[in-house]
This record gives structure tokens, C-alpha cells and sequence, in this order.
């Protein structure tokens, strides 16, 4: 067994030198980081405790209009906070989508985003390939089960999805996550937080070490009249995405002002249907345009063995969610 030390950090100042020395990390609610120790996939030296640092759990109007949701604000209370609920209600269903009740009372924002992937090969440490956990190892999942793996952006090295439901509707609301760090504070925007796996699948975020997740900001709310969070799973509860689709949309004189569209569980990040967006974006919504315009998204797509079923189910979920977002289905 290893020797861990605990420290409960009184502030971001101490939490962040305490976690820029070796094998120290930070502990939210714990959800993720205590099974993977338990699992010996994690192995810190010590637990730097966040969740007494005053004020971090606080969510707050920004004078742009934004909305700031500090990094430790528990999911459960994010999703029911009435400006989530009435100004953001994409992120709210993202977040009731998730895990469990219990679980969401305990999971923070800040280790929501910064969750691991649910592949089954990281998991288990019996599994001797993994590049995520061991570089160099390999990756089991290519010629193995690959059933929930990536379609999109997935590399040689690596095909696993980012677990996080309320990172997609993130990406589509293009929030932005405020860090700080050794060397001072930061604000990284949505699309450069998560990584693609390239050469370094060890790597999910561009977060760097001692960097403490103090909030995320929002921008302005644009979709609360639009917006639709549609997770397609195995069971209806408790139970990661197969894909999901976060649709946003403003709709004026009955067509498309703005779309924007993120998918979760097809990549190694939140996915955003750039060109998806653009197709709809000035016209109506019809189901002609909008199949042309979902197939755009899986246009890249490069299925394993088991996940073909994928590419089909990605455009199908577009095609609803944003039926479900304009009000036409
Ligand atoms: C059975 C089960 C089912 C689940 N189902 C879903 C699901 O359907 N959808 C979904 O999205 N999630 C699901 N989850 C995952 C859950 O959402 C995460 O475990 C949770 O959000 C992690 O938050 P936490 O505060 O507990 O993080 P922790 O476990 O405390 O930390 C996770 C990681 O984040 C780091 N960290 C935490 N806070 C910060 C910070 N402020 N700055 C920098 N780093 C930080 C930690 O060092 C650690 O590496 C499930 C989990 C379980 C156990």
C-alpha cells in the first residue's frame, strides 16, 4: 500500500503551491479521483483538498450579462440554479443527465471537466496496453472492444471518449475556464481546454501542473428559447453516453440566426459540428437540410470494429435534438 499524505488547502494561493510539488494533486468530490486510486490506475502522493476554500462554490451574474459558476460548485447545485435552469437550460439538462443524484451532489464542476475517460482498458490495470495510463504501452481498444470508443479526431495511439456530458453543452455555449496557476491566472476559452489524443493520449487537458480550475464563465445567454441536451445511452439512468447532442440555436422569421452543435461520446473532447452549423445557419428548418447537414458532421468519421453503429447514430441524434431545440418535433 502507498503512503498519502492529506492537506486541506485554506486558499487558492496554498492549494496551488501545495499541488505544484511532485505526485501532489487536487481532490474535488472525489467521484472519479478516489476510483481510480482504488483501482491503482491514480497513484498521488498527496490530496490537496479544494473544497473548503471560501467562495469557490459560488455562482455569480458577470456584468456582461455572463454567468460565473466557480469550479466548486456541486453539479446538483448548478443544474437547479435558477439562472442556470431559466438563462442556460441546455447546461442544466446536460447536468441531470449525468450520473446519479448522489453522485451529482458530490461532483464538482471542476472535477467534472477534468474527469477521465470511461475506457475499459484504462480502467483496468490488468490490461498491460494502455497509452493513457502507461505511454508506450499501446492501445488495446484498436483491435478490441471499441464498442463506446471515438469515431471522430481519434489518433494511433489512442481511441478513447471524453466521459463528460456537461462539457458539451460547455463547448456549445463556448464558456470559458478560468485557471490559476504558479506562474498567475488565466482564461483558457471551451475548444482549447480538452485535447485531441495525437502522440500524447496521457495528455486531456492543456491544463498545466499546479493549475487550479477556479471557475467557468458563460457568456450572455443567446439559446435559453432553443437549446436542446439529447444523451442516447444503454439504460435510461446512470449509464455514459453513446453520443450526445448539444443543439443551440436562434431562430428568427423561421429560420437559423445561429446554430451551434456539439457531440459527446464520439471523440477524445467535446466535438463541435462546425460545419454543421454553417449549413443550417439562414435556413429553415427542414428535415431535408437538416439530415444533409448532420451527415456533414460524421463526414470524417472512422469507425473501430464494434462502434460503426456511430456514424448512424450521431446523425440521427442531430437530426432530433435540433428538431427538439427549433420546436418542430
Ligand atoms: C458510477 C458513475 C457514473 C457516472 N456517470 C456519469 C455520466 O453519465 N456523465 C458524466 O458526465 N459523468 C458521470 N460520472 C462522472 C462524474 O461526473 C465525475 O466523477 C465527477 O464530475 C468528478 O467530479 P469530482 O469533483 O468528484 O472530481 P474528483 O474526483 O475530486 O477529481 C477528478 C479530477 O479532477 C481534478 N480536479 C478536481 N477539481 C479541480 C480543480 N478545481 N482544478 C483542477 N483540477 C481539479 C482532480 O485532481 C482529479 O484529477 C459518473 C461517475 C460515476 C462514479
Amino acid at each position: 500500500m502507498d503512503a498519502i499524505s492529506y492537506e486541506r488547502a485554506p486558499d487558492a494561493a496554498a492549494a496551488i503551491r501545495s499541488a505544484s510539488q511532485p505526485g501532489a494533486v487536487f481532490i474535488g468530490g472525489g467521484t472519479n479521483l478516489l476510483d481510480l486510486m482504488k483501482g491503482g490506475i491514480a497513484r498521488p502522493l498527496k490530496l490537496v483538498d479544494i473544497t473548503h476554500i471560501d467562495g469557490m462554490e459560488r455562482i455569480t451574474p458577470l456584468p456582461d450579462g455572463g454567468l460565473r459558476i466557480g469550479a466548486l460548485a456541486r453539479n446538483s447545485d448548478a443544474a437547479n440554479h435558477a439562472w442556470v435552469r431559466e438563462r442556460y437550460p441546455l447546461l442544466s439538462q446536460a447536468f441531470l443527465a449525468g450520473a446519479s443524484a448522489q453522485l451529482r451532489n458530490m461532483a464538482t464542476v471542476g472535477g467534472n471537466l477534468m474527469q477521465r475517460t470511461r475506457c475499459y482498458y484504462f480502467y483496468d490495470a490488468a490490461f498491460a496496453q494502455c497509452n493513457k495510463r502507461t505511454p508506450g504501452s499501446g492501445c488495446a481498444a484498436l483491435e478490441g472492444n471499441n464498442r463506446i470508443h471515438a469515431i471522430l479526431g481519434a489518433s494511433t495511439q489512442c481511441i478513447a471518449t471524453n466521459p463528460s456530458d456537461m462539457s458539451v453543452a460547455l463547448a456549445a455555449l463556448d464558456a470559458v475556464v478560468r485557471v490559476s496557476g504558479p506562474r498567475g491566472e488565466r482564461a483558457i476559452p471551451f475548444a482549447e481546454f480538452h485535447r485531441l489524443p495525437g502522440e500524447r493520449p496521457d495528455l486531456d487537458t492543456t491544463l498545466q501542473a499546479g493549475e487550479l480550475i477556479t471557475s467557468v464563465d458563460l457568456p450572455p445567454p443567446l439559446f435559453a428559447e432553443h437549446s436542446k441536451y439529447l444523451k442516447v445511452r444503454d439504460r435510461a439512468s446512470y449509464a455514459f453516453a453513446l453520443v450526445s447532442v448539444a443543439a443551440a440555436l436562434q431562430i428568427e422569421g423561421g429560420t437559423v440566426k445561429t446554430a451551434r452543435i456539439a457531440l459527446g461520446g464520439v471523440a477524445h473532447k467535446p466535438w463541435r459540428a462546425t460545419e454543421t452549423e454553417r449549413m443550417l445557419t439562414g435556413q429553415p428548418l427542414s428535415r431535408a437540410t437538416l439530415q444533409s447537414a448532420a451527415a456533414l458532421a460524421v463526414r470524417e468519421a472512422k469507425p473501430y470494429r464494434e462502434n460503426g453503429f456511430k456514424v448512424e447514430l450521431a446523425q440521427r441524434a442531430i437530426v432530433r435534438a435540433v428538431e427538439q431545440a427549433g420546436g418542430v418535433a
